[in-house]
């Protein structure tokens, strides 16, 4: 006998996304599951910001909280409206068939037979930054080194300190310029001869009085204070034309070399942008398939913060407990032919986007 269990709505992800759904969802007592992985992708179960220290700009904590604790105390929220939440990975999910099946890491020997079912389900697995392996990485990580510099900037120990951005692409030239609001100087490292930045953001770049850029250049080590949560005071770099090597006094380096979505679950099942992110439609979290709803840093390449991620977790919450009070059937605010075209899965579309405002959660 198979012990798979079935659920309304199903979210795979802990970040703020997800947790976000989870409330809305649980509130809403449809009785969500989450899966928050066990160090899926590297992450621990809270995703990114439990590789932060302090998180300054996210409301309501004007003394800034640590990214541990604010993860913590989504979760906590999930709960307390009874979200089921499991310590475990999904790492197989059929979404052709209906209800959708989702297998977790470690399987209950019930041969092939999925952990849990689910009428719809949210995807909120987040994305991770890209880390560059450099020599004393792992020491200065948090304690000089970021991958965001909107996130990080801002923070006393790169105030009118000289700052170095590794990446030559438009998020590169985009954190650099951010960062010059707040380093004496910004250098950027690139590794080949020209950037790869759209003309225009390439410009202002090339021409910010604050801002040098190194063409044909690699960070090789960071280097900083010997002394338990010591600070990074340099970086040596190296020219990868001439093997030549130099050392920068740097108090300060963001990486820009991009993010990994993580969409390896639904590749081939999901329409999926060029560079591997879920597409869903602009302003709801519908992806290419009917039930299956999308959150977070997944779905989202620009903007990857903590609170933009909790709202577009709102938002797959709200359009997931539309999608199944449709399913059941009928209700007054439907007409016949709109609720027929939910049935067929027609739930694209702009125009069709449910419409909130008599949704009792809110
Ligand atoms: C170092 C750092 C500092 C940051 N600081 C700030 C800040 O100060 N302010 C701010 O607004 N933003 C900050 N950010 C960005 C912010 O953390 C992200 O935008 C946000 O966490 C994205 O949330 P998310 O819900 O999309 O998922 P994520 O936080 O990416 O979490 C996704 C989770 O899903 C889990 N998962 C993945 N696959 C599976 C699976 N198959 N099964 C189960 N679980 C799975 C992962 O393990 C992960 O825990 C920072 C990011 C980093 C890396």
């Amino acid at each position: 006998m198979s012990s798979t269990l079935h659920t309304k709505v199903a979210i795979i992800g802990s970040g703020p996304a997800a947790h976000t759904a989870a409330i809305y969802l649980s509130r809403a007592e449809l009785q969500p599951i989450l899966y928050e992985g066990m160090m899926a992708g590297g992450t621990a179960p809270g995703g990114q910001l439990t590789t932060t220290t302090e998180v300054e700009n996210y409301p309501g904590f004007p003394a800034g909280i640590t990214g541990p604790d604010l993860m913590d105390a989504m979760k906590a929220q999930s709960e307390k409206f009874g979200t089921k939440i499991f310590t475990e990975t999904i790492t197989r999910l059929d979404l052709q068939s209906k209800p959708f099946r989702l297998w977790r890491e470690y399987d209950d020997g019930e041969g092939d037979a999925p952990a849990h079912t689910a009428d719809a389900v949210i995807i909120a697995t987040g994305a991770n930054a890209r880390r560059l392996d450099l020599k004393g990485e792992e020491t200065y990580w948090q304690n000089g080194i970021s991958a965001c510099a909107v996130c990080d900037g801002a923070v006393p120990i790169f105030r009118n300190k000289h700052l170095v951005v590794i990446g030559g692409g438009d998020s590169a030239a985009e954190e650099a310029l951010f960062l010059t609001k707040y380093g004496s100087k910004v250098t950027v490292l690139v590794r080949k001869d020209k950037l790869r930045a759209s003309k225009a953001m390439a410009n202002r770049l090339l021409s910010h009085e604050k801002v040098e850029v190194k063409f044909n250049t690699e960070g090789v080590e960071v280097l900083g204070e010997n002394k338990p949560r010591g600070l990074m005071t340099q970086l040596r770099v190296k020219n990868n034309q001439t093997g030549e090597e130099e050392t920068l006094d740097a108090n300060g380096l963001f990486y820009a070399v991009g993010h990994d979505p993580a969409t390896s679950l639904v590749k081939g099942q999901l329409d999926l942008d060029e560079e591997g992110y879920l597409k869903t439609q602009p302003g709801t979290s519908y992806t290419s398939l009917p039930g299956v709803f999308a959150a977070g840093d997944v779905q989202d390449k620009r903007y990857r913060q903590a609170i933009t991620s909790a709202g577009s977790g709102c938002i797959a919450a709200l359009e997931a407990e539309k999608y199944l009070a449709e399913l059941e059937g009928p209700d007054e605010t439907t007409s016949p032919e709109q609720d027929s075209e939910v049935k067929k899965g027609n739930l694209d579309g702009a125009d069709n986007a449910p419409e909130y405002r008599s949704n009792p959660l809110l």
